[in-house]
């Protein structure tokens, strides 16, 4: 069955507290949006600002394949605003639960439903598409509900939606007013579930399995509190977990955690480290029996292929490590040491692990080198030329020359300061060739005084998550900033060249 996705990253996501998108910013997101499939885009809710409205008016006006959808309370003018925005489909709501009717509208059930039947009929004079929401629909009275239900229908609702306002459902309850609602009002179901109790996608699920035909989601599944169910998790469940039925969405996968950090950069909240499917841990691993396993087949450690998602998978080494992990880590580096000098390096990464350190690739090379007593790391990326003006009154610039496998590469760019300028004007030159940009930078001081050495920790990353991470030791932070970001830069680039030459091979 194909299950349709609603998408409120607009809407109920960019409610998370802190978080405010300008116009021009929703409609970009808007078009990645579109372009990752999903079949409805909740743009906003038209009454709250101007500001909003011009963000909804870009979004009505910019040929999207994706229906577009506002939000109204069940309010002549929060309608009116909607159909001023250029929309031709509205989500409307009102709360059906005691606890709403009594400490926020203050009005009886049957003013509520009164309301509801109002908002609907008006919608549909006014030629719209609506969906009807009974806002914190898992904690009203079940009966009021189902009635709430049929009364919209017979009103002309062309679709209901349950939200699970707070994130109060169980699956098994969300499952029970599912089939409630479809019995009540032969309509398309929609189930709008909430993340506090962190089973937002599990419940999304089980609406599905009784019957819904859609769910509201958000990239990332950021939304009001806790969020909402995170539309990466939700559709890669339905697609891959052994369900007795088939599900289809219109999502292309493979751009799926491009997506996600296309909107954590633009609304400004990080994904969490363990987050599922879009994560930076999700397809890492470090344990040497998991990376042992995942070297003969990746099936052993990982549910599904990270590439399904637009990832690769990745592998460290710390304590837990073993031969195969660092062996496979120095091959795609192109190093390949013999048994012994393997055993020698295995033996270092497990002293420095001990002592609670993370091993990047940066210190795995460096040890390998030491122990195979040559230059084992081929270089791609050179830096041949690199000035820096900074000062009070003039802003800072820098300019960078860069050789890459033989071709000169030039590049300028200002910043906030000489490392940003320089940074900047690296990732200018090399973001056209690789698409590489800076993910983490931290500067530690060595020593004091004004001479001190510093140290720089650099880790870059491009566009489908192939990470490197890189540190340079020296006595001007610019310089030494520049040498980290050229050796993180070096490294993805090997790693890319000898990935295509196997590939080839
Ligand atoms: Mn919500």
């Amino acid at each position: 069955m194909r299950v349709r996705i609603f998408d409120t990253t607009l809407r109920d996501g960019e409610q998370t507290p802190g978080v405010a998108l300008t116009p021009e910013k929703k409609l970009s997101i808007a078009k990645r949006l579109d372009d990752l499939g999903v079949d409805v885009i909740e743009a906003g809710f038209p009454i709250v600002s101007e500001g909003e409205q011009q963000g909804i008016k870009l979004i009505t006006k910019a040929n999207l394949s994706a229906e577009i959808c506002g939000l109204a309370r069940t309010s002549k003018k929060d309608i009116d605003a909607a159909i001023d925005c250029g929309l031709n489909y509205i989500h409307t709501f009102i709360a059906t639960s005691d606890i709403h009717l009594q400490y926020k509208l203050k009005m009886t059930r049957d003013e509520v439903l009164a309301k509801a039947i109002e908002a609907v009929e008006y919608g549909k004079a006014h030629g719209l598409q609506v969906e009807f929401s009974a806002e914190d629909a898992t904690r009203s009275d079940r009966e009021f509900l189902k009635r709430v239900f049929s009364e919209v229908a017979k009103a002309g609702a062309d679709r209901i939606d349950i939200p699970d306002t707070v994130g109060y459902s169980t699956p098994q309850y969300m499952a029970q007013i599912t089939k409630d609602a479809i019995a009540a009002s032969k309509l398309p179901i929609s189930v709008h579930c909430h993340n506090d109790f962190g089973l937002a996608v599990a419940n999304a699920i089980s609406g599905i399995q009784a019957g819904a035909q859609c769910a509201h989601v958000t990239i990332n599944g950021i939304g009001e509190r806790a969020g909402n169910a995170s539309l990466e998790e939700f559709v890669m469940a339905l697609q891959c977990l052994p369900f007795e039925q088939k599900w289809e969405t219109g999502i292309k996968t493979k751009l799926l955690y491009e997506t996600s950090r296309y909107v954590s950069n633009l609304v400004g909240i990080a994904v969490q480290p363990n987050k599922a499917i879009v994560g930076e841990n999700a397809f890492g691993h470090e344990s040497g029996i998991h990376t042992h396993g995942i070297l003969s087949n990746p099936l052993t450690y990982e549910p599904i292929s990270p590439e399904l998602v637009g990832r690769t998978r990745w592998m460290q080494v710390g304590k837990h490590a073993g031969i195969h992990g660092v062996s496979a880590m120095l091959e795609e580096y192109g190093v390949k040491p013999n048994e012994g000098q393997l055993r020698l390096i295995l033996d270092k990464v497990k002293a420095i692990g001990d002592q609670g350190k993370q091993i990047t690739d940066v210190e795995l090379l460096s040890i390998a080198n030491e122990i195979l007593g040559e230059h084992a790391i081929k270089r791609i990326v050179q830096l041949t030329g690199f000035s820096v003006s900074t000062g009070i009154g003039t802003m800072p610039y820098a300019f960078v020359k860069i050789n890459i496998d033989g071709t000169d590469y030039i590049g300028t760019d200002y910043g906030v300061g000489p490392v940003d300028a320089a940074l900047n004007a690296i990732q200018k030159i090399t973001g056209e060739i690789s698409k590489v940009r800076v993910k983490e930078y931290k500067l530690d001081s060595i020593s004091g005084g004004s001479a001190a050495l510093c140290e720089v920790t650099i880790k870059v990353e491009d566009a489908i998550g192939n990470m490197s991470s890189a540190k340079s030791i020296g006595e001007d932070i610019v310089i030494t900033s520049v040498q980290a970001m050229i050796d993180g830069i070096n490294r993805i680039m090997l790693k890319k060249t000898l990935k295509q030459k196997k590939i080839g091979s």
